[in-house]
């Protein structure tokens, strides 16, 4: 089976070394990819991953290649083109394609949308309103006392949520979207959520449009400092599975969010064949809902892959197609545990073009593997090409010695301007 994978960052990096596993798998695309992906090959028939040119935005020229590649199946990473309705063009054109259509991809790309849905079905959120003008909304935030989550509806890459404690920060955040409009169009309208306190955890679950199955239990790193300290990051590491979400959590999301979720997209004819990530704060009242994605976790997708058991392909091609319900999702039970390695400067502006040495001597250490984010080619060489530049993971039996493995990998590593969190997975470790 011939696949495309659109995407250029460590989740696309995973999902393809995955694939790659795959029996069926005969050859491999992934658009644009990076200098990671273009070094796998399918270890069945040795066929080397190929990286076309061609952006993950740009819907005509992915489309031009599948007409000329004939993929079997295009795997979509990224949650903008989902929102821009590659898939939907996909399969208007005879092309399989694995990913929510625009219409179901809107519980990521409107947070509007997704806000009033969790209200119509009943799915416990946040107490929220929407606002389209600077008065109202402050007197909504003012009577949250200033504590609230002030979100732009639209994507933003990750920027458009403000965080606030008071007055002065709700107004400003207010000011930003909806007076000076800060955010185009994609802020026009804002949803105000109240703060929630608790801990913050995420769920994966694989969709076929009836059935939902859940992934284990993983934790994000947000922050860019040790102690959750610094400005928000994309994600500066993961490791699964986490003990802050106990099976009778994971029982109670699929009853209380997961089943109403189901039966509201049916209600509605939403048609979600896809990966459903919700963002959830575990408050003293339960879970709520504070976001949905509508795509795999980067980089929680570089802790789940080295433990997944079943062939990723046929997992794809059951959600595509409706078949998801009897399949059972196998899971090793290893721990692993992914530490980002950044660019100097990141989340800020950074530099590009540092070389980067050592990746070899880390692969080199048993199960490890260093999945590639922001990094190009030049010549025999590997640079640094972006902010998040490096996912190096590592499993173990138990999260201890995953931990242990993927650091004492990161060491191999150097870059200049490399900074990295000294504690992913130590929260973990000491709740257990
Ligand atoms: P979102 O993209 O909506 O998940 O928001 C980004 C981050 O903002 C989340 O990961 C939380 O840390 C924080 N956040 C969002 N909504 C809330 C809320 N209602 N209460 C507290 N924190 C929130």
């Amino acid at each position: 089976m011939k696949i495309l994978v659109i995407g250029s960052g460590g989740r696309e990096h995973a999902l393809v070394w995955k694939l790659a596993q795959s029996r069926h798998a005969t050859r491999i695309w992934c658009a644009p990819g990076n200098a990671g992906i273009a070094g796998e090959r399918l270890p069945a028939n040795g066929e080397p991953v190929t990286c076309p040119a061609v952006g993950a935005e740009d819907l005509p020229g992915l489309l031009a290649l599948a007409r000329e590649q004939r993929p079997d199946l295009v795997v979509v990473g990224p949650d903008n083109p989902l929102a821009m309705g590659v898939v939907d063009l996909f399969q208007d054109h005879g092309v399989r394609a694995w990913g929510p259509t625009r219409q179901a991809a809107q519980f990521e790309a409107s947070k509007v949308f997704a806000q009033e849905f969790m209200e119509r079905h009943g799915i416990p959120a946040p107490k929220a309103s929407v606002f389209t003008e600077f008065a109202p909304a402050s007197r909504f935030a003012a009577g949250l006392g200033g504590r609230c989550a002030v979100k732009v509806d639209g994507l933003a890459l990750g920027k458009g949520v403000m965080v606030c404690r008071d007055m002065a920060q709700a107004d400003a955040a207010l000011e930003q979207m909806l007076v000076k409009g800060a955010f185009g169009a994609a802020g026009t309208r804002v949803v105000i959520q109240e703060l929630l306190e608790g801990t913050e955890v995420s769920l994966h679950a694989l969709c076929d449009g009836k059935v939902a199955k859940l992934f284990p239990t993983s934790q994000d790193h947000k922050r860019v400092l040790d102690g959750d300290q610094g400005p928000n990051t994309g994600g500066m590491g993961t490791c699964s599975p986490t003990p802050f979400l106990t099976d009778t959590h994971l029982a109670t999301a699929y009853r209380d969010i997961l089943e109403p979720w189901l039966k509201g997209c049916a209600a509605e004819g939403i048609d979600f064949r896809g990966l459903l990530y919700p963002g959830l704060m575990l408050t003293q009242d339960g879970p709520r809902v504070l976001e949905f994605n509508a795509r795999f976790g980067d980089p929680e997708t570089q802790v789940y892959v080295p433990r997944l058991e079943n062939d990723l392909v046929e997992l794809l091609e059951a959600s595509v197609e409706g078949r998801l319900g009897p399949i059972q999702l196998e899971w090793s039970s290893m721990a692993s545990v992914c530490v980002v390695m950044a660019s100097g400067g990141y989340p800020g502006s950074y530099a590009k073009g540092k070389v980067i040495t050592g990746l070899a001597d880390a692969e080199r250490l048993p199960n490890v593997k260093v999945f590639h984010a922001g990094t190009a080619r030049v010549g025999d060489g590997i640079v640094t090409n972006g902010g998040r530049v490096l996912g190096v993971t590592a499993w173990a039996p138990d999260l201890r010695r995953a931990r242990d493995a993927a650091y004492a990998a990161v060491a191999c590593i150097r870059f200049e301007g490399a900074h990295y969190r000294r504690d992913i997975a130590a929260k973990a470790l000491k709740a257990k």
